[in-house]
């Protein structure tokens, strides 16, 4: 099946749920936040698809914390354009939806053995912003973004997760964002998807299929695969966050399994009744 056909099925495969899915989206590059690219289609409809959530948490590959989970608490994030030497018109863009300060505490709270603290500095970064724009362009849902700590192993964010899966039976969103592959030293403009890159890929998808979510976390055993896949492990992060947040009821559909540049896997996935 196709990813446009699957992408208008998605719609019906989601059952009425009291139960919020949880979302990974390989966000790729900022500018599909302006471009009409099969990416930026795909998260229109995955929007449509979605229910309405009470409140958006995002984790992001963008806001990275050393011994901390950093919770953004304030009121009114502000939209980051944390990012280099693109045109004009991506600086203007702004994405105003609220925040949602008494819930953000409360994962604050809920967060409490994974070192979290109150954050009003941070805001939307473009992995947020760049997606939620296609996803709920109204900007009417309250959002609000969880740092990921860089100093733990893969283990923990999967943890991270698990802590935040009871918030998807109050109407809360989880979205992760980030890349299944992520390796901007191998880049090509219009080249063909590596090897490395289609190996990890086909790991992940396989091992997600599975539920063999501690080999996902298993760094020493994906050894020099990962560390190609990932030279930094930013992007990877958000995904076992919500690989953590999933359980055996889900039903897991990926709505995009593309490898763009050759080393930007830009697979996207959720976790749905
Ligand atoms: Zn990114």
């Amino acid at each position: 099946m196709s990813t446009r056909q699957s992408l208008n099925a998605l719609r019906d495969r989601l059952r009425p749920s009291d139960r919020m899915p949880v979302v990974f989206v390989g966000h790729g590059s900022p500018m599909n936040a302006l471009e009409d690219t099969e990416y930026s289609r795909g998260w229109t409809a995955l929007g449509r698809a979605l229910p309405r959530p009470q409140a958006i948490l995002v984790v992001s590959a963008h806001w990275m914390t050393r011994g901390t989970t950093l919770v953004d608490v304030s009121a009114m994030p502000r939209t980051i354009h944390d990012f280099y030497g693109f045109p004009e018109a991506l600086y203007a863009e702004n994405y105003p939806a609220p925040g949602d300060p008494a819930l953000a505490r409360e994962v604050v709270s809920l967060l409490a053995s994974h070192h979290a603290e109150e954050d009003d500095t941070w805001g939307l970064d473009h992995g947020a912003w760049t997606v939620l724009k296609f996803l709920y362009p109204e900007a009417d849902v309250p959002v609000f973004q969880v740092s990921i700590d860089m100093s733990r192993g893969l283990d923990y964010q999967l943890e991270i997760g698990r802590s935040l899966a009871s918030l998807r039976d109050r109407g809360v969103l989880i979205i992760g964002s980030g890349n299944v592959v992520h390796n901007l030293r191998t880049v090509q403009f219009g080249g063909r998807p590596q090897d490395f890159a289609i190996e990890f890929d086909k790991m992940f998808a396989d091992r997600l299929q599975d539920r063999d979510l501690a080999a996902l976390a298993d760094g020493k055993a994906m050894g020099s695969l990962l560390r190609m896949a990932h030279p930094s492990v930013d992007h990877y992060l958000p995904a076992l966050t919500i690989a953590g947040a999933s359980d055996a009821r889900d039903t897991l559909t990926f709505t995009n399994d593309a490898i763009d540049l050759g080393s930007i896997s830009m697979r996207s996935f959720l976790f749905h009744a």
